[in-house]
């Protein structure tokens, strides 16, 4: 039997048995989607599910423009950047036109993983330290390197000798002004701790959007920190793989709401609208003595196809008005949601920045504790009304909307699945137009 159509209980089955223990799926009823096409999600039976959750997607599931690039390219050639092509230059030349004039070079890799990875060895060999502070419930990728700085994969994968944690600046049960003092405050013990034991600090880093510590994109927040880390001698690295590519609306780049250029910036999952691309951008001098110490290949990291994907997807975030999409129609839901809160005391806070958005779920007793019964309740109810979310923070109980950016403000929900909408001028409409044209 054909993978995509075999029953959800033999696919379990044999996922469990082939990839081993390791994995996770999302939801109490998993959902097995065959099909995307715009913000949109189809499964083997035809059921269609609007994609809330997946910033992988950015321009939308399988963005015809964005396909025929890669279509285009790979029918012409694949290699690697141990040979000249134009493409990769031209990615590398628009990708750096995006990010403020310091910010010299960029380096492609396949992952935000290998991008965080990269950035740590260029940040020890810079600063000629070893120690990295990262907040509390920060996750960072899969290498040994940066999984030791993730502490968000739980007690199970112990953080580096070299690692140090503050609290991420929440602004939910304290005020911003306080989030900001007290995040300096851990960052200079985090620092005074490292002297301690001997280590040199090389960098703080940490996600513009505090995506997994629970989202929490307010600004004004993080400036005390990263003097702090600055005035040691250390690194501000910026990690953009969640807030990154025009999501919050108001910048293409997490950081620059935080009015800070930092000295690495690291990229991954929108870039290729689900085709593996990433990597890390930085200041020229960050990268010299690295350079010149040690050769950078990466296999598959910046191949012309990768290339003419990630090129496309810029294009169609500018030609399509992604990011001020993101500010419109982010707002509205932020504004329905508010209104929402009106008459819900379990929505503790609601954090909005464009299309990033975090629910704080609480208990309705007035107490403002976090409740991860609730949020897994509603999380498990959207997914069986076909409204796709997901969860993030230390207590699990913040829902993490990040949806395709064409989302918009018109969708038709039924008592069994969602459907797209019948005006002419909605965008995900026109994607999924575009899709059936597609052979
Ligand atoms: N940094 C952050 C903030 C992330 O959210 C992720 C992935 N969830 C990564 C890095 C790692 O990216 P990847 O899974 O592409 O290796």
């Amino acid at each position: 039997m054909n993978a995509s159509s075999a029953p959800e209980g033999d696919l379990l089955g044999r996922r469990r048995k082939l990839l081993g223990p390791a994995y996770r799926l999302l939801y109490e009823e998993p959902v097995h989607p065959v099909r995307g096409a715009g913000v949109w999600l189809y499964d083997a039976d035809g059921r269609a599910f609007l994609d809330a959750y997946n910033n992988v997607p950015s321009v939308g599931h399988c963005h015809p423009r964005v396909v025929a690039a890669l279509a285009e390219q790979a029918a012409r050639l694949n290699t690697h950047t141990r040979y000249l092509h134009e493409t990769v230059l031209d990615y590398a030349e628009a990708l750096l036109a995006t990010f403020p004039d310091e910010i010299g070079h960029v380096m492609l890799t396949c992952t935000g993983s290998e991008a965080n990875d990269l950035a740590v060895r260029a940040a020890r060999v810079f600063t000629g330290g070893t120690g990295f502070v990262v907040t509390r419930f920060a996750y960072h990728g899969v290498t040994a390197a940066v999984a030791e700085m993730s502490p968000s994969l739980g007690a199970g994968v112990g953080l580096g000798a070299h690692v140090r944690t503050v609290a991420a600046p929440a602004t939910f049960r304290q005020t911003p002004a306080d989030a900001a003092a007290r995040f300096e405050a851990e960052v200079r013990a985090a620092i005074a701790d490292m002297r301690t034991h001997g280590i040199r600090p090389a960098a703080l880093l940490f996600d513009t959007v505090f995506a997994s510590d629970g989202v929490f994109p307010a600004t004004g927040i993080v400036d005390g920190g990263v003097a702090a880390m600055r005035e040691a001698g250390g690194l501000y690295i910026a990690d953009e793989v969640q807030a990154g590519l025009a999501r919050t609306g108001s910048h293409m780049w997490g950081f620059e709401r935080h009015g800070i250029v930092p000295d690495i910036i690291t990229l991954g999952k929108p870039m290729g609208d689900g085709h593996p691309i990433a990597g890390m951008a930085a200041k020229p001098a960050v990268l010299a003595e690295f350079g010149e110490k040690t050769r950078y290949f990466n296999t598959f990291g910046g191949n012309p196809v990768s290339a003419a994907v990630g090129l496309a997807v810029l294009d169609v975030v500018r030609d399509e008005g992604l990011m001020a999409n993101a500010a419109r129609v982010g707002a509205y839901l932020a504004d329905g949601l508010h209104a929402l809160r009106q008459r819900h005391a379990s929505l503790g806070d609601i954090r909005a920045a464009g299309l990033y958005i975090g629910l704080e779920i609480v208990e309705d007793d007035g107490s403002l504790r976090p409740s991860a019964a609730r949020t897994a309740r509603l999380v498990n109810d959207l997914r069986r009304r076909g409204v796709l979310v997901g969860i993030s923070g230390m207590h699990a109980n913040v829902v993490k909307v990040r949806p395709p950016l064409p989302f918009s403000r018109r969708m038709r929900i039924s008592s069994s699945s969602v459907s797209t909408p019948a005006s002419a001028d909605d965008r995900s409409h026109r994607d999924a137009d575009f899709h059936r044209r597609l052979p």
